[in-house]
């Protein structure tokens, strides 16, 4: 069994965060309305109350969290629909299973700062909150530690000192938690101190938001996009084609429309994605949003979230599948990621 002092909630500061008028945006009472109990999400969906006991365990272990938007778009009363497996706890999360730790990218050790992960050369990792819009079951940072390693205001400023005395990094790339569960206004507090670095040249943000929750992308953060100073790379993360709806698809129209390049990853998962044809059409759907598909990642084994695994020899030929259906540029590459190596490894694909 994992142990209760492994419990998690990214989301301590649940209320609807505020604009500088003080008046909560339609994001913000969205995010604060979404789904945190499994008893609410199993009966809107009308699932068998069976599942309730596992559930509610698994839940006191890391939360439940999901918007009414994302919730919306499963089917009722499938147990299989795969954007619910992503997202309701489940009792096989508490198995414990050799090989699954709660840091399964070393990435305590390659903190240079409060936050700031150092881990490929050139550019760095900013965890800039806890927060997320969604808890997806297989988040490799379910245990990450971030009462202590957020790089927030008002602590950002020992991560900016690392950047600022490293000639090196010319990239950073927001993360957390997701970096837009921030204000506009936080965005843009962070992001001025990084303009006044100048040997940063490039921008990337890592984010399920615009997924998740698509009313994220609004006048505010497209007017902070529209202003950065340099080259932006949003890299979404979107697993299933059933996540693209029409409010997906307009969100991505206004994201291009700021100049940011829109790329895709998906995690592998059991049960959700695990099909070169389910695969394909998400690629399709991306493309159609002005997304380009970019890692398929092979299950990081954090903790809990073993029941997702798909071995590796199995990916290798769902990748083959994939890439002998599509044009290459529609093709996400399949990779892992290794503590300590260089870069993230990519995996060939077996051809069928
Ligand atoms: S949105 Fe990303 S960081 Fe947040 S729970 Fe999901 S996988 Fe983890």
């Amino acid at each position: 069994m994992i142990p209760a002092s492994s419990r998690t909630d990214q989301t301590p500061d649940s209320s609807p965060r505020r604009t500088d008028s003080g008046i909560a945006t339609r994001w913000q009472r969205e995010l604060a309305e979404a789904v945190k109990s499994p008893r609410e999400l199993v009966a809107a969906l009308g699932l068998d109350p069976a599942v309730l006991p596992g559930a509610l365990a698994a839940d006191e272990v890391f939360r439940l969290r999901v918007p009414w938007s994302y919730v919306r778009r499963m089917r009722r009363g499938d147990p299989a629909d795969p954007l619910l497996r992503q997202v309701l706890p489940v009792a096989r999360e508490l198995d414990e299973h050799p090989g699954y730790t709660g840091d399964p990218l070393g990435e305590r050790a390659a903190l240079r700062a409060p936050g700031l992960l150092h881990k490929y050369h050139g550019r760095v990792l900013l965890v800039t909150t806890p927060a997320c819009a969604v808890h997806c079951r297989y988040c490799f940072r379910r245990e990450f530690p971030y009462a202590e390693q957020t790089a927030g205001a008002p602590r950002w400023n020992e991560a900016l000192e690392v950047i600022r005395n490293d000639a090196s990094i010319e990239e950073v790339i927001l993360s957390g938690g997701d970096p837009l569960s921030l204000s506009d206004a936080r965005l843009a507090q962070l992001t001025d101190a990084l303009a006044r670095i100048p040997h940063v040249r490039r921008l990337r943000v890592h984010t399920r938001t615009p997924i998740v929750l698509p009313s994220r992308v609004d006048e505010g953060l497209e007017r902070w996009l529209s202003r950065l100073p340099w080259p932006v790379v949003l890299v979404l993360h979107a697993n299933h084609p059933n996540e693209i709806d029409a409010d997906v698809r307009s969100a991505c129209g206004r994201l291009r429309a700021t100049g940011a390049t829109l790329l895709n990853q998906s995690v592998l998962l059991a049960g959700v994605n695990d099909d070169a044809e389910v695969l394909a059409e998400l690629s399709r759907r991306l493309f159609d949003c002005g997304v380009l598909p970019y890692y398929l990642h092979l299950l990081d084994r954090v903790r809990g979230a073993a029941h997702f695994e798909v071995d590796e020899e199995r990916a290798r030929r769902i990748a083959g599948e994939l890439a002998a259906s599509l044009p290459g540029y529609l093709v996400p590459r399949l990779a892992r990621e290794v503590y300590g190596a260089p870069a993230k490894l990519s995996i060939a694909p077996i051809m069928p």
